[in-house]
Order: C-alpha cells, then structure tokens, then sequence
C-alpha cells in the first residue's frame, strides 16, 4: 500500500482533509494536477466572504461555527493570517427574502446581528450608495478569508502534520479493486485503501453517473477597482459585504493589495463544458454591466474595472455541497460541490469528510449526502 487514503485535489477542500487527517495520525497522501495554492480552482482570486449569519439555511451556522474555529487554528499553526475578522455586511430591502431569511436564521441560531437604517449606514459605512429604502445588516461574526494562501498554509501544515502531497500530478483514474483502490497518475499506479475526491469543478469524471449528470462546472467572474480613498476600504473600515440589490447577488472584501478592491457577481457564473479549458477574459458586455453596477452602489470607487479574471466551481442542483459515501464502493468519499459559497465551510466539509473516511459515517452532514434526492 502507498497510503491509507489518498486525496485528489489540493484545493480549497482537499488541503484542508489532508490537514485533519494528518492531525489524526492518518497515512495520507494528495494528488494536485497543479502546486497547492494555485489560482485556477476554486481557490483563485485573492479572497472570500466568510458569513456566520447565512441567508442560506439555519443548518449551516453550527458547521460555520466550527468553520470559524477551524480557520483560526489554522492561522495559529501555520503563522499565516488567513481570516480577517472584519465583519460583513448586507445590504437589500427589509422585505427581500434573503434578508429576512438571514434575521430568521441569526435569531434561530443565536447569532448577534445588527440592523442598520439608510442613515447609520450612511454615516458608518459611506462607500455604499444605497437605494430607496434599503437597509443593512452587520454580521459581526463575519470576516475575510485569503483563499489562496488558506490552501497554501493549509497544505504546509498538513505536511508538517506528517502528510504527503505530489504536486503536478494529475489522477487520470481511479479504479476500486479488490486488494486496494488504484490510483493512475501519468508516470506510476498508487495503491491505497480509501479515497477522498476533492476535484472540484473537475470532479465529474471520477463521479458515479447519478452526480456526474447533475452537478455543473461554472465560471464565476470577479473584477478589481481602484478606490478613490484606499483607507475607506481597508479591513477596519469596510467590512466584507453581499449585496442584495436588483436581481444582483453582489459581495465584496477588503483590499489586500491597498491598492484595489474586489466586486464580483456583477455577472450570472456560466456553465463550462471542460473547466481545463475557459475564457477567464471578461467580454465587452461583462464589463459594461459591471461598470454601472459598480458607479451606481458604491460611492468611492473607479468603475473601470483594473483587472477582471473568473475562476470555477462545481454546483450542485439545490447549491448544497455534495459529501459522503459515493456510488457502492465504501472506500469513496466525495467532499466538494461548493456551488459558489463553499470556501468558508471547507474546514468543516473537510473534519466531517475524515469522519466519513475514519469512522465510516454514511452522511456526516445529512444534507450535503450524496444520497439525497436532486432533480436534475
Ligand atoms: C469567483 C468565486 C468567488 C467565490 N466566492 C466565495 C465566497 O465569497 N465565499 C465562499 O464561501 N465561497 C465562495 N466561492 C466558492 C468557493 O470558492 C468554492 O466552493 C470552493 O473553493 C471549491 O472548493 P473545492 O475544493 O471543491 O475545489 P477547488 O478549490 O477548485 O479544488 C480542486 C482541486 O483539485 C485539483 N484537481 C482537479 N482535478 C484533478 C486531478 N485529476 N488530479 C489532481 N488534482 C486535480 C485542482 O487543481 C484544484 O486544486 C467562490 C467561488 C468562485 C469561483
């Protein structure tokens, strides 16, 4: 045997399974088609909005919870700031449904939010223009994350947990035999006892046909804007934000670079066939919308976008991740599906994924499991 588990894909969520399996005393090795931290995944692009008060579902604070806990552990053993608690913000009418999901689900789950008239926000939060109406809501327990250096601290310490990664190295294959699973990389077949699949929006290949058919590989685009007073949006002064706005779903962090300032969802993600294989350009209607929508709700940033690039993801049908025992084989796990918000629970996919591969649990997070019912 080369391991007991092997992981395919180094990414958002699989450094993070590496790194609880590791710590469990698991022989494990991952496979990474790239060098973990790359920016071709789900990990490209700087940053993400952690949430803790989620529109989303009430069921998803207490795996938040242990989200956030998990991160910052992270950042303690691997001496890198990964999570800047800076706060968030959502901005939307009071009888927009996402915004009444997330006070509903806040109160249900105990979670501290404050709401924020047109005119609070005005003082304490300028860089947002807000229409007729509108309102915020501050989730204090909210924050950044830096995806790509999260992936890559988290490999490091996965491997200074006794892990091992092979880096550039692509699975081709993977096969459930009857001594070991085999594992085809270009040059050697790996024989290990159990698989975590963490391939992200390239996953479809090694799933059985009932997920494969009905999950999606998209390209999701973001731009980069300067701000006309760089301090306005640092992490003290401008939390993380989602805006609720027109038929938009629109987020935002802080800079990282003090330079520029990230807006995405200004455009819908587009259905790829083959995420080796996409325009990460903008078109010339992509940014055309994207400059009104920026000029018209913020009021302090250049809406000539200074970069723009999109990265992909794997969406499910009900934008549930997908995670647990896959098809007949037990020896399967599957842990990705993150369907555009999966960043901030990878940690807590992650511990529940080295549960399933442990412990044998059959659905650690009952509705993630691959065995729940999804139309196509
Ligand atoms: C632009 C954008 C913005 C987003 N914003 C947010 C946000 O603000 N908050 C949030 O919570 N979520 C957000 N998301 C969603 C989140 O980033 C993704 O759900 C998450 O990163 C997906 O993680 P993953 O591990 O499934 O995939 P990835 O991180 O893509 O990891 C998959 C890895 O597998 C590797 N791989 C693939 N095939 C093979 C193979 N055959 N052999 C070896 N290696 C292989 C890939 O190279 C990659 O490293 C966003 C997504 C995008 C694209």
């Amino acid at each position: 045997m080369d391991a007991d588990v092997a992981v395919v894909g180094v990414g958002s969520i699989g450094s993070l399974v590496l790194w609880e399996l590791a710590g469990r005393g698991v022989d494990v090795i991952g496979f990474e088609r790239h060098a973990p931290g790359h920016d071709r995944g789900g990990a490209g692009g700087e940053t993400r909005l952690f949430r803790l008060a989620y529109s989303e579902g009430a069921p998803y604070i207490p795996l938040l919870r242990r989200a956030r806990d998990l991160w910052l552990q992270l950042g303690e053993e691997s001496g890198r700031r990964v999570f800047e608690p800076c706060g968030g913000l959502t901005i939307g009418a009071p009888r927009q449904q996402p915004i009444l999901d997330l006070q509903a689900n806040a109160a249900a789950e105990d979670v501290p939010i404050e709401v924020l008239s047109a005119g609070e926000m005005a003082d304490r939060y300028p860089q947002h223009r807000l229409l007729d109406g509108e309102i915020g809501v501050f989730d204090a327990g909210a924050g950044m994350l830096r995806c790509d250096l999260a992936v890559l601290a988290a490999a490091q310490a996965a491997q200074a947990r006794g892990a091992r990664i092979v880096p550039y190295s692509s699975v081709e294959s993977i096969t459930p035999a009857r001594d070991a699973v085999h594992i085809e990389t270009a040059d050697r077949t790996w024989r290990v006892r159990q698989v975590v699949i963490a391939a992200g929006a390239w996953s479809t290949q090694f799933l059985p046909e009932r997920w494969a058919s009905r999950v999606e590989p998209r390209r999701v685009a973001v731009g980069w804007y300067a701000p006309r007073d760089v301090a306005q949006y640092r992490p003290g002064a401008y939390p993380v934000v989602i805006r609720v706005t027109h038929d938009l779903f629109l987020y935002g962090t802080p800079t990282v670079d003090d330079a520029t300032v990230k807006v995405g969802g200004t455009s819908q993600g587009l259905a790829i066939p083959d995420p080796n294989s996409f325009d990460r350009r903008h078109s010339r209607e992509e940014i055309q919308v994207a400059r009104d929508v920026v000029a018209e709700l913020f009021t302090s940033l250049h809406p000539e976008p200074l970069r723009v690039d999109a990265f992909t993801d794997l969406y499910t049908p009900d934008q549930h991740p997908v995670l647990g025992h896959v098809g007949d084989d037990r020896r399967l796990v599957v842990a990705t599906g993150g369907s555009g918000r999966g960043f901030k629970l990878a940690p807590a996919i992650a511990a529940a994924a080295a549960d399933a591969v442990v412990d044998g649990t059959e659905a650690p997070i009952t509705f993630m499991s691959p065995a729940r019912r999804v139309s196509a």
